[in-house]
């Protein structure tokens, strides 16, 4: 079915034909039409799926049959759980609602900048308020921000919120706003405590679940390449130089790890830059932007900083180490293959993370391939990694013994595959 037949006005077909979407994705054909109609939501997807444009279109579509004066009041109100995601949901919203007449005013605000400036902006009045709960609930302290007429809420990556801690806020922001309103509740997983959230939010929701997962398992390439750990960064040079990679997406799992790294490709002339927690907000916003515009060529980014970045079209995202938990593997490789497109998910694994690759194979269901490259073969000083031991003998360090590098790190003595 095309977007003309799902019921959006004209300004917003034509706002879609100009960002080059020629169908619906799955959840935008089961999102839009309930949403028009005014539904509350329940939406399993992630980043990727589309999702944004599935709540962002038909809100728009609402809001313009009846536009208010100069004095505004927030009507929709989008919580996310990161800075980048609440900008680039901002983005998409302005970007959807270009040709509106007369225009709606979209507005984001998030912590770690000046609040001032934030303060000042609201002031003449916003249609679209897109926020990070923590810093929303300090603008509606301090009075610079009133949701008591807000007719639509949104809660995005509402898993992801409650990971952070934001539960409070969350609640206390719902006490803010008018009792009778649309709530659109999206997640990625859902636990007992969404599960609690969204009893007493949603009335009467229309579920909706998209096989994200799965398909962007399926739609992305994904290759283990068994290497030493000592051996990762040049591996990961290797391939950037051999297959001239051009955009690259790299996770490490620690801040410090990520600084690391950027700054060794750097040094080999890759052009790389770190973004994760500890960087200032105009150093994230900067180097997500020259990533995006080719300036530079890989991005190291830890888990936290990663989500909800919005780059179409990734090719490559490289595990640099594996995630610690198997369902963040899922976010990472959800940043390639989205929209259709395909991708490849590349993870570099020494010996101490067989078993995390292991449990990463139960939770999505499908062997990973694994490969070794001629020069970085994952050594034989490992041991196989035993079957899980009983309780009692746990302490014993047999996986961290096994990840000790050897003074020789590219030693072709293979023993393909036996311990993984
Ligand atoms: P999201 O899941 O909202 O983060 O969107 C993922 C990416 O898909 C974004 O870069 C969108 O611009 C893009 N996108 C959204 N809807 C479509 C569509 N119908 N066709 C092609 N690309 C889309």
């Amino acid at each position: 079915m095309p977007f003309s037949k799902l019921g959006l006005s004209d300004p917003l077909l034509r706002a879609i034909a100009e960002a080059g979407y020629s169908t619906p994705s799955p959840i935008q054909l089961q999102a839009i039409p309930a949403v028009l109609k005014g539904h509350d939501l329940l939406a399993a997807a992630q980043t990727g799926t589309g999702k944004t444009a599935g709540f962002a279109l038909p809100i728009l579509h609402r809001l313009s049959l009846k536009a208010y004066g100069n004095n505004r009041p927030v009507r929709v109100l989008i919580l996310t759980p990161t800075r980048e995601l609440a900008a680039q949901v901002g983005e998409s919203v302005s970007k959807y609602g270009a040709h509106l007449h007369p225009r709606l005013k979209t507005e984001v605000v998030f912590g770690g900048v000046k609040i001032n400036p934030q303060m000042m902006r609201l002031r003449g009045g916003v249609d679209v308020l897109v926020a990070t709960p923590g810093r929303l609930l300090d603008l509606a302290n301090q009075n610079a921000v009133k949701l008591d007429k807000v007719e639509t809420l949104v809660l995005d990556e509402a898993d992801r919120m409650l990971d952070m801690g934001f539960i409070r806020d969350i609640r206390k922001i719902i006490a803010l706003l008018p009792k009778k309103r649309q709530n659109l509740l999206f997640s990625a997983t859902f636990s007992e405590d969404i599960r609690k959230l969204t009893t007493g939010l949603l009335v009467n929701p229309i579920k909706i679940e998209v096989a994200a997962r799965n398909t962007a398992a399926e739609m992305v390439e994904q290759i283990a390449f068994l290497c030493n750990k000592a051996n990762k960064t040049e591996l990961l040079c290797h391939l950037i130089k051999t297959n001239n990679w051009q955009q690259v997406l790299v996770f490490t799992s620690t801040k410090h790890g990520a600084n690391r790294l950027a700054e060794k490709l750097n040094k080999v002339d890759i052009k790389a830059a770190a973004i994760h927690g500890n960087k200032s907000q105009a150093a994230r916003t900067g180097a997500l932007a020259g990533f995006k515009a080719g300036e530079i060529r890989v991005l190291v980014a830890t888990d936290v900083a990663a989500r909800g970045i919005d780059i179409t079209l990734l090719p490559h995202v490289v595990n640099f180490e594996l995630p610690r938990s198997p369902s963040d593997y899922v976010h990472r490789i959800g940043r390639t293959g989205r929209a259709g497109e395909a991708g490849q998910a590349i993870s570099l694994v020494s010996h101490d993370e067989y078993s995390t690759l292991r449990l990463i194979e139960k939770l999505i269901g499908t062997p990973i391939k694994r490969e070794q490259i001629a020069g970085f073969e994952a050594s034989e000083f490992a041991p196989p990694i035993p079957p899980e031991p009983p309780r009692a003998q746990r302490p014993g360090s047999n996986v961290k013994h096994s990840c000790k590098p050897s003074g020789n790190q590219t030693t072709n003595k293979l023993r393909p595959g036996s311990a993984v």
